[in-house]
């Protein structure tokens, strides 16, 4: 890593750090299992969205037999309004049965085990993983880290997988999970993808994105 980026990543934490003290993960959830639910049916929706929908959800299913002893029909239902609902219900359905039938109906801790579960790629895994268990196996990369990535230069690729292996190249390990958050929490205040409100950012100075909105 050159040592201008290395400054400047080190500039981009503490700022963040300034900005969002206390990022957390925006999913509600009283345990590991709830949250790989809620994350599930996050994608493509917003968090405030599978929020309303896992008030009466995690209300009506408790473990993972419960989401097998319902029909497709019945779970696709439930969880509509979060778009993609036939998908989930069958990535759900899906990983409530491993977790059935190969963990006791506890949600695994480590990455390679999550990845076995049906619709569980390595975002959901690193959100289960961080924010469940506190373990950092990886940064949560989604619509806000990708694109703030790209505008501060940290990362010029375009998947997920090869953007989080660029951030965790340049960020040390102990600040994965809440810089994924910060990231995530700047994407929707200020950073967002049409109209970025870059005269009240604190990252101004450090960011050289093209579409910037102002330049100090
Ligand atoms: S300056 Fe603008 S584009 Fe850069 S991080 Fe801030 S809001 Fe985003």
């Amino acid at each position: 890593m050159s040592t201008e980026l290395q400054q400047r990543v080190r500039k981009i934490i503490r700022l963040l750090k300034r900005a969002y003290p206390d990022a957390k993960c925006s999913l509600n959830h009283s345990n590991a299992f709830e949250l790989l639910i809620a994350t599930i049916l996050s994608a493509q929706c917003t968090d405030a969205r599978v929020n309303i929908v896992t008030q009466d959800l995690f209300r009506k299913y408790r473990k993972p037999e419960d989401y097998l002893n319902v029909s497709p029909k019945e779970l696709q239902q439930d969880i509509r309004t979060t778009g993609f609902f036939r998908n989930k219900t069958t990535s759900i359905q899906g990983a409530a049965k491993v977790l059935h039938e190969q963990y006791r109906d506890e949600v695994p801790q480590t990455m390679d085990e999550l990845l076995e579960l049906p619709g569980v790629a390595r975002k959901t895994a690193n959100v289960v993983l961080g924010n469940a268990f506190g373990l950092s196996a990886g940064v949560v990369v989604d619509t806000h880290v990708t694109r703030l990535s790209h505008r501060l230069g940290l990362s010029g690729q375009k998947t997920a997988e090869k953007i989080e292996r660029d951030l965790i190249k340049v960020i040390p390990e102990r600040k994965w999970i809440l810089f994924s958050h910060q990231m995530i929490h700047h994407g929707r205040a200020l950073c967002t993808a049409r109209n970025p409100r870059c005269a009240e950012c604190l990252l101004e100075t450090v960011c050289y994105a093209k579409d910037k909105t102002f330049q100090s």
